[in-house]
């Protein structure tokens, strides 16, 4: 329990996940079975710390199978909407409002779980 944007979170959200309402430990654990706090806009899948946006209005509290599945819902929109309607990146980030590097990122994790390979450029 670190950083003081997740703690706030954490507390707004009175230490339960806001989607299925499960209490989970705060103590961040090997295993990952403690509340996670996940950023709307999913600014917190790129890699870039400073980029995400820790706004408490962009944070939700979620349980680790709460948060997997809504990282999972957006995966699978961008990996079909550029494998089967066959849209840009670029017009993929446009249409959800994403950073392109973000879509990109997504795309590529995608990829590597379905595939278990990069996809071609
Ligand atoms: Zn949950
Ligand atoms: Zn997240």
């Amino acid at each position: 329990m670190a950083v003081n944007w997740k703690r706030q979170c954490l507390k707004r959200d009175g230490y339960k996940c806001r989607l299925c309402g499960a209490g989970y430990p705060i103590i961040e654990t090997n295993k990952g079975r403690y509340l996670h706090v996940h950023h709307i806009d999913l600014s917190g899948v790129i890699l870039f710390g400073s980029d995400r946006n820790n706004n408490i209005d962009n944070l939700i509290t979620l349980c680790p199978p709460c948060h997997q599945k809504e990282h999972a819902k957006i995966k699978d929109v961008i990996f079909s909407l550029k494998i089967n309607n066959n849209c840009t990146l670029d017009d993929i980030a446009k249409m959800l409002k994403l950073d392109p590097r973000v879509v990109a990122h997504i795309f590529n994790v995608a990829c590597v779980e379905r595939n278990g390979n990069r996809p071609l450029p």
